[in-house]
């Protein structure tokens, strides 16, 4: 696909290391993940295999350190990464995403020496999958009534329960538990917990059926008497929830930039067909009504890339960024899912046909509407900060 946009261009201009690592991974992914989305959509091919030529080309985790595996680069870097992915698969954005920020970022801010020599390099290569398992069947929104038991046995744990909707349990090498480990001045405490595939007692479910982000499994894991050494600890034993704001932060705030990716794809179709499709004698570009529509999306997207220069500057000084963080998500889950309805209606009704490429960005982009929090729990949080405890 070729661009007149350049999502990610406003976000290039920093240094000469971003702009060579947009370009060469926009390169990747006009020639080797856009052109299979349709069929990862589909189910006709495996994410995986992008995964894995990402590793390979040297792409997949650009904010590890170099020395283990990565591209020692910095935030921008992931969202360029995340945007440029988004672009091309969504799909494909989210489960990369999972594995190396979720579950490899998590590990590189909390782990041991041996934690990370144990897990990054193998996943910056591709040869390695993460996840990160929060979510339970009775602890949504409300995560602090998770139920999943971390119970001390002898020098290791064991863990007891059970996660719903976790991106990429189906095939990852590498699960990270969140459990309660027990209980200090009245308050649970929290763990994080790195369980490997094979473990006896963990098993995960069969990858369920979705609206979108189809290519990317999502799967319910359950752990059963599931016993994990000492070494497993991930951090502190009694502080999983501080810590668990960590990858869901970085999560939220990437949420623009998949935003950003997905309205991309949707302008760069938009313009080609609006140019292309004549009525009454004219393109249907030259109706001010569909101009307004390409106007629309590009307008949001010079908003997300602003919001999300300003939250990467605020999280890299380390500012408090919890309003401007919730802020992002809420507006790129709105942007996302209007843009695309947008972009189908340009179409017409061909934008209702899946050979035209822009439902598969709506059913994708309604992701954002609520994942790593609802817009809802988004507007909790700034609500928050205006009213204290007064919100519950
Ligand atoms: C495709 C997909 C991938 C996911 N991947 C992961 C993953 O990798 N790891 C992981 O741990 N989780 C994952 N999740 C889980 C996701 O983070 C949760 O679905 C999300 O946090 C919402 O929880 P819930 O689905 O239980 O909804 P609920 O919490 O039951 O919410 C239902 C409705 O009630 C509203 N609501 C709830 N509480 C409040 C409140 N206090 N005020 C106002 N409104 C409220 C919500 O906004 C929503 O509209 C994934 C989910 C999906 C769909």
């Amino acid at each position: 696909m070729d661009s007149p946009t350049l999502a990610a261009c406003a976000l290039l201009g920093r240094t000469d290391e971003q702009r060579a690592y947009q370009a060469a991974l926009r390169g990747f992914c006009d020639r080797d993940i856009a052109p299979h989305a349709a069929a990862v959509d589909r189910g006709e091919r495996s994410l995986w295999e992008s995964y894995r030529a990402l590793g390979r080309a040297g792409l997949l985790a650009p904010a590890y350190p170099e020395a283990l595996g990565g591209g020692g680069g910095d935030l921008t870097m992931v969202a360029i990464f995340m945007a440029e992915l988004s672009r091309a698969c969504a799909a494909t954005a989210l489960s990369c995403g999972a594995s190396t920020l979720l579950g490899g970022m998590t590990v590189l801010r909390f782990g041991t020496d041996a934690q990370r020599a144990r897990w990054l390099p193998v996943i910056a290569r591709g040869d390695a999958v993460a996840c990160l398992g929060l979510t339970e069947p009775g602890a949504g929104s409300d995560v602090m009534s998770v139920a999943t038991r971390a119970t001390r046995d002898g020098d290791g744990w064991v863990l007891r329960g059970a996660k719903t909707f976790i991106t990429n349990a189906a095939v990852a090498d590498l699960h990270i538990i969140v459990a309660v480990t027990g209980e200090s001045a009245g308050r649970r405490t929290h763990g994080m917990f790195l369980v490997e595939k094979g473990t006896p007692g963990l098993t995960v479910g069969a990858p369920m059926r979705k609206l979108g982000m189809r290519g990317s499994p999502t799967s319910e894991v359950f752990l059963e008497d599931c016993r994990v050494p000492a070494a497993a600890v991930l951090g502190d034993p009694t502080q999983g929830f501080a810590q668990v704001i960590f990858p869901l932060n970085h999560e939220r705030a990437m949420a623009p930039a998949m935003a950003l990716g997905i309205l991309e794809g949707c302008l760069e179709r938009c313009i080609r067909y609006a140019k292309e499709r004549v009525q009454f004698g004219k393109p249907i570009a030259a109706f001010q009504a569909v101009q307004f529509k390409l106007a629309r999306l590009r307008a949001d997207m010079v908003l997300l890339t602003a919001l999300l220069k300003d939250v990467i500057a605020g999280i890299e000084a380390g500012r408090d960024m919890r309003v401007e963080i919730a802020a992002g998500k809420a507006f790129a889950g709105e942007a996302a899912v209007q843009g695309a309805l947008e972009a189908i209606q340009v179409f017409g009704g061909y934008g209702y046909i899946e050979e035209f490429e822009v439902e598969r960005a709506l059913r994708d982009a309604k992701l954002l509407e609520l994942g790593a929090g609802t817009t809802e729990i988004q507007l909790r949080i700034i609500a928050r900060t205006l009213l204290g405890d007064l919100v519950g």
